[in-house]
């Protein structure tokens, strides 16, 4: 497809009926490169594929296809000296063993599921218990731990890898045949656009997100403790010892979570906010200020900035609510491509998503997706610098 794509005769073919035809006649298709190996073989003897995607300033991003997992994110600092800014790991095992969900696809439901139980039209379903008392990411084999069928994209905004997967009727104990579409692209204006798409065949209950774990300055450089946050969230959903909402739309304003102006993280993170002290940091979803339950509008959530590096990433999304995880359950076992190990701190995470347990709060969001609709949910991690 990408040599077709670039053989003279088919840009020729295209320049022309661009030019004769088409409206944007003077607009290129982007500049960006897509190189594809194979990464490894998971322990079921699954092959799995590793995209690079490159674009016109040198932004990098990589994805296997395990997971649907973005492994790598290197982006300039304001001298142009590029880093990766994300969490992960140099070997397919690490990813299959002991991946706190480093960059992953999180589906069938990100974040937890209280008591693994909910009731849809009158059906009770239970879930996995993964976490506690509660379903955690879709559960023990969720769609971080799905080989995903991967086909690389071109057009004018960017270059991408359009990854499906088809989670089968009461998978994880969720009801319908699920047919699931991840579009990762790449822009020449250095941001990853992430478009989900996704038909059921039964109603059911559906939230996903990617899980990368972000660090500006570099990952394992150490806590994200001295970046800047800003968020578009004047309220958040404070939760039980569980981590479960308690349904309350409560808020920012007199609490750690209050970055309604940019705060450092850091005296945030160690306060004695009782509800940090339950997420050992800040483990919440913030509620974005949309202007109606029906707004689905492409919105700035999140602005997070490194004052050493001067690197700034915006996170911009169609969802209502951003789960915040300030990566409060690294404990230094694990070490990323750096060779330094990840501890407590070192780096937050943005899930762009509905809020967690929404199928047992009718106050929430629905996440029901029925027959007949098409889910469509995009989220932006756009890279600047000051
Ligand atoms: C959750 C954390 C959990 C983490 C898994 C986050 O989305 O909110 O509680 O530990 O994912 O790595």
């Amino acid at each position: 497809m990408r040599r077709l794509a670039h053989s003279g005769a088919v840009k020729t073919l295209i320049f022309l009926t661009a030019g004769f035809v088409l409206p944007w006649a003077n607009t290129a298709w982007a500049a960006g490169n897509i190189h594809k190996r194979p990464y490894g073989t998971t322990a079921a003897g699954a092959a799995v594929d590793e995209y690079t995607l490159t674009n016109a300033s040198g932004m990098e991003v990589k994805i296997i296809t395990y997971g649907g997992t973005v492994t790598s994110i290197k982006v300039p600092d304001r001298n142009g000296n590029m880093a990766n800014v994300v969490l992960g790991f140099s070997d397919l095992n690490s990813y299959e063993t002991r991946s706190p969900y480093f960059g992953c696809i999180i589906g069938r439901y990100g974040n937890r599921i209280a008591k693994g139980k909910f009731t849809l039209e009158g059906q009770e379903y239970t879930l996995a218990a993964n976490n506690g008392p509660n379903s955690l990411h879709g559960g023990n084999v969720g769609f971080d731990k799905k080989v995903w069928a991967a086909t690389e994209v071109r057009d004018m905004s960017g270059v991408g890898v359009s990854l499906t997967y088809t989670s089968p009727d009461m998978e994880e104990g969720y009801p319908g045949t699920l047919n699931m579409k991840v579009v990762y692209t790449l822009t020449d204006n250095n941001e990853l656009k992430i478009d989900y798409t996704a038909t059921t065949d039964k109603p059911t209950v559906f939230n996903p997100t990617n899980h990368s774990y972000f660090n500006l300055a570099g990952e394992g450089s150490g806590p994200i403790y001295d970046e800047v946050l800003w968020m578009a969230a004047d309220k958040f959903t404070p939760v039980d010892s569980t981590l479960i909402p308690t349904g309350t739309l409560a808020p920012v304003a007199g609490t750690a979570f209050d970055f309604t102006v940019p705060k450092v993280l850091g005296p945030a993170i160690h306060s004695n906010d009782p509800q940090v002290v339950i997420g050992k940091g800040i483990d919440h979803n913030l509620v974005l200020n949309r202007r109606s339950a029906s707004d689905k509008s492409m919105m700035l959530g999140a602005r997070l900035y490194d004052p050493q590096s001067g690197r700034i990433m915006e996170t911009w999304t169609t969802e209502p609510g951003i789960q915040v995880y300030t990566g409060n359950f690294l404990d230094g076992s694990l070490y990323g491509p750096s060779g330094r190990a990840y501890r407590q701190g070192a780096a937050i995470t943005f899930e762009t998503q509905h809020f967690p347990d929404s199928p047992n709060h009718p106050n929430f969001p629905s996440t029901e997706l029925k027959p007949g609709q098409t889910f469509r949910s995009s989220t932006i991690h756009k890279f600047l610098v000051d």
